[in-house]
């Protein structure tokens, strides 16, 4: 008989977003009228950009041409948007366009890189952490040692005590919102040098950075292309998250043990990607390019200050009633510290009776989510100013 892989059950944490939908369906049942207002929501409230819409589908419509067709692209994207890419994003980091690999969106490669590694690597994730590193290294059978992000570090990781080989950073981080500055990084890929370790950063919302003192790329900090992957995506930088496009950049300068050998990681996924994915479609990767023209980044950039705009109200209003929050500078993310008498589950639940509201309670992303709640600035801001006259006028304990 076929047999299951064992590591699935290990898959212990808690899915949170079943039980807020329960908890929703149970308040719609018991209150029909009530204006529940979702506040925690990660994925984009603003509608497609119309540049990216046109080139999407003028690159359908150039499909139609007998004597233009085009069938599977390369595998690793095409070169007009890896150039691009290198052009608009890596400019002055001297990352070749061959170092970038289009994928239809993170998620998959972040899980996917896992291939890459001995099977006895041991892996850093921080907690709380965006789930798919902890799920996907947990499915292969790995060992994870959990790196806490506690409010002294500004709700960040701080460099493991101990020797690991893989580490994954979220930077600005979901679910806190805080981004690592320069030292704070460069701490990273120091430990990284020293101990041959391999940074895989997720830099899915580099685009709400506003910080001078936070890398745009890790690639700034000196040394990282020896030992960093990056990870970016189109999906909260331009609202492609039901499109589906982003990518993963790996200089040719990163080795990895392989047997008495090193090897370049580039060459592995390079070949991996050649054997597991027939690229991304066509038109897909024309509106992921049309990002870059004139009309493309006024529009995008405009849908990031619009959020940005909508995190401001939420951090400062928080704060002006005398809640600690952190994040939401340079994320759509902001980690509300919730009253002391509170878990994130109790205070869930409040927000939901007391306010109609629904934020994403932190002990879902990890242990040390527990005492937060994550907001989310895809939020309308006239939606934000309504959550907030209602958490105003909650009488807490
Ligand atoms: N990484 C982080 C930190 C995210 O928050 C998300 C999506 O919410 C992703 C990766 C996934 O991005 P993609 O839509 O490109 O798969």
């Amino acid at each position: 008989m076929a047999k299951s892989n064992p590591h699935f059950q290990k898959l212990k944490r808690e899915y949170i977003f079943p039980i807020i939908e329960r908890k929703l369906l149970e308040m719609r049942e018991n209150h029909p009228g009530a204006d529940i207002v979702n506040v925690g929501v990660g994925d984009v409230a603003l509608p497609l950009a119309q540049s990216v819409a046109k080139a999407i589908a003028l690159a359908a419509e150039e499909m139609t041409d007998p004597s233009r067709i085009r069938g599977y692209g390369p595998s690793e994207g095409y070169p007009f948007l890896r150039k691009a890419i290198a052009e608009n994003e890596y400019k002055d980091l001297a990352i070749d366009w061959e170092e970038i690999f289009i994928s239809d969106g993170i998620n998959t490669d972040i899980a996917n890189i896992t291939e890459l590694f001995h099977s006895s690597s041991r892996v850093a994730i921080p907690d709380p952490t965006y789930p798919v590193y902890l799920d996907s290294n947990l499915i292969a059978g790995r060992k994870v040692l959990l790196l806490p992000c506690l409010e002294k570090t500004r709700c960040l990781p701080t460099p493991p005590q101990e020797k690991v080989d893989v580490i994954y950073l979220c930077s600005p981080s979901n679910p806190t919102g805080v981004a690592m500055n320069k030292d704070e990084l460069k701490a990273f890929v120091d430990y990284a040098l020293d101990n041959q370790a391999v940074i895989l950063y997720d830099n899915a919302y580099s685009a709400f950075i506003t910080g001078p003192d936070v890398p745009r790329s890790i690639y700034e900090i000196p040394g990282a292309k020896n030992v960093a992957i990056e990870f970016r995506s189109f999906s909260k930088s331009a609202g492609f998250t039901g499109l589906r496009c982003g990518y993963t950049v790996i200089s040719k300068e990163l080795l990895i043990g392989h047997g008495r050998k090193k090897v370049p990681l580039w060459n592995l996924w390079s070949k991996r990607q050649s054997i597991k994915s027939n690229g991304v479609s066509y038109p897909i990767q024309c509106g992921a390019v049309s990002c870059y023209t004139e009309e493309g980044k006024e529009e995008t950039e405009k849908q990031i200050k619009t959020y940005l705009a909508s995190a401001k109200a939420f951090r400062e209003g928080l704060a002006a009633m005398g809640f600690t929050c952190y994040g939401g500078t340079d994320s759509p993310y902001v980690w509300w510290k919730v009253p002391s008498s509170y878990s994130s589950w109790s205070f869930f639940d409040v927000l939901l009776k007391e306010c109609q509201l629904v934020a994403i309670p932190g002990r879902g992303f990890g242990e040390h989510g527990e005492g937060f709640i994550r907001l989310s600035a895809f939020t309308p801001i006239n939606k934000v100013h309504t959550a907030l006259e209602r958490i105003k006028k909650l009488q807490l304990n």
